[in-house]
């Protein structure tokens, strides 16, 4: 142990090591340096993973949070200002048009700004290590000691696992997943596909009971993004995955990624451009974890 814990910086001298950098990670990162702690953010990808679709801020919690971490401000500059959803028939036909107010909530801003944000406002104060994972976890008289795929072993005060849905930090420390997630028969998966739809911000969404498909174009980008989610309670006993079948209105409008939401599995796939994942309720505090963001926020963003 290192340095005197004050009122001020509390966590002076501590040793904290975080799994993942997210949006958890980066933003627990942030608070714990406030408090005066070393911290370390180890990232299985090679570098700040920028995917994902819109992520929504409403009301004065939210908001509350955001402007407590000092980053309420630069959010935003970074708003989206929200997409229309347009719902169609399975022959590409509008039902009905949700207004950008709705699905966007007070603050819009894509994923990948908001966890680029977070890392930037702790990158030259914890440190990062992209392309590594915890690969052993002991607990002894001196703290954690933690082994690492690559990386020389260290001991630390604290480890908190920050790794997402499925959490190789809590696979390390309590055992395989299975153990710990239930899953509520649902997946889900974003992926990026050529715009050959002719996509807007505004995106398009069919949408019946047990199955979904949305695209739109990215609004950098112009690429066409998707999602797709399905009721699923079977699950493949050879693969452990469950097959998305999304319907004519997805096989008509995504010729460009065909087959690509048709394999749910919860694994991030080598390309980095899509996430699939399933619903999951977990038997750890904190209950249901996972669910699905595009019911409520358009791929577009
Ligand atoms: C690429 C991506 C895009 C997403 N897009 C959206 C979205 O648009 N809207 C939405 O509401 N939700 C989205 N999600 C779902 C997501 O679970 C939550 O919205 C939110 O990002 C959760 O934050 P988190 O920091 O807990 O986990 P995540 O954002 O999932 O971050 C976990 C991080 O841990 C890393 N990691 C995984 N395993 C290990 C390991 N063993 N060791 C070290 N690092 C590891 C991952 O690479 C990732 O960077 C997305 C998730 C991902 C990964």
């Amino acid at each position: 142990m290192t340095g005197t814990p004050t009122r001020t910086t509390p966590l002076r001298g501590r040793r904290v090591l975080i799994s993942g950098a997210g949006v958890a990670g980066p933003a627990l990162a942030l608070r714990l340096l406030h408090h005066g702690a070393d911290v370390t953010v180890v990232e299985a990808a090679p570098e700040l993973r920028g995917g994902g679709f819109a992520v929504d801020f409403r009301g004065p919690v939210h908001l509350g949070v955001l402007e407590r971490m000092g980053v309420l401000e630069e959010l935003r500059a970074l708003r989206t200002g929200g997409s229309a959803m347009r719902c169609v028939d399975a022959d590409g036909r509008e039902v009905f048009t949700l207004p950008a107010e709705f699905t966007g909530g007070e603050l819009e801003v894509l994923r990948r700004d908001l966890s680029r944000v977070l890392h930037e406002r702790t990158a030259g104060r914890a440190e990062y290590v992209f392309g590594d994972t915890v690969t052993y976890l002991a607990e002894t008289p001196h703290g954690m000691h933690v082994d690492f795929a690559r990386s020389p072993s260290r001991t630390v005060d604290l480890v908190v696992g920050a790794d997402g849905l499925h959490s190789g930090t809590r696979a390390v420390a309590f055992g395989e997943e299975a153990r710990f997630v239930r899953h509520l028969g649902h997946c889900l998966a974003g992926w990026s596909l050529p715009n050959d739809g002719g996509w807007t911000r505004t995106s398009e969404q069919f949408n019946v009971p047990g199955r979904m498909v949305s695209a739109a174009a990215d609004r950098a980008t112009q690429a066409g993004r998707a999602c797709s989610s399905c009721s699923a309670r079977r699950r493949s006993p050879t693969t452990g995955t469950t097959r998305m079948r999304t319907g004519p209105w997805s096989r008509r409008r995504s010729t460009g990624c065909r087959g690509a939401p048709r394999n749910c599995s919860p694994r991030w796939t080598a390309r980095g451009t899509s996430t699939s994942t399933r619903s999951a309720a977990s038997r750890c505090p904190g209950g249901p974890v996972g669910g699905s963001p595009c019911s409520a926020t358009p791929p577009g963003g």
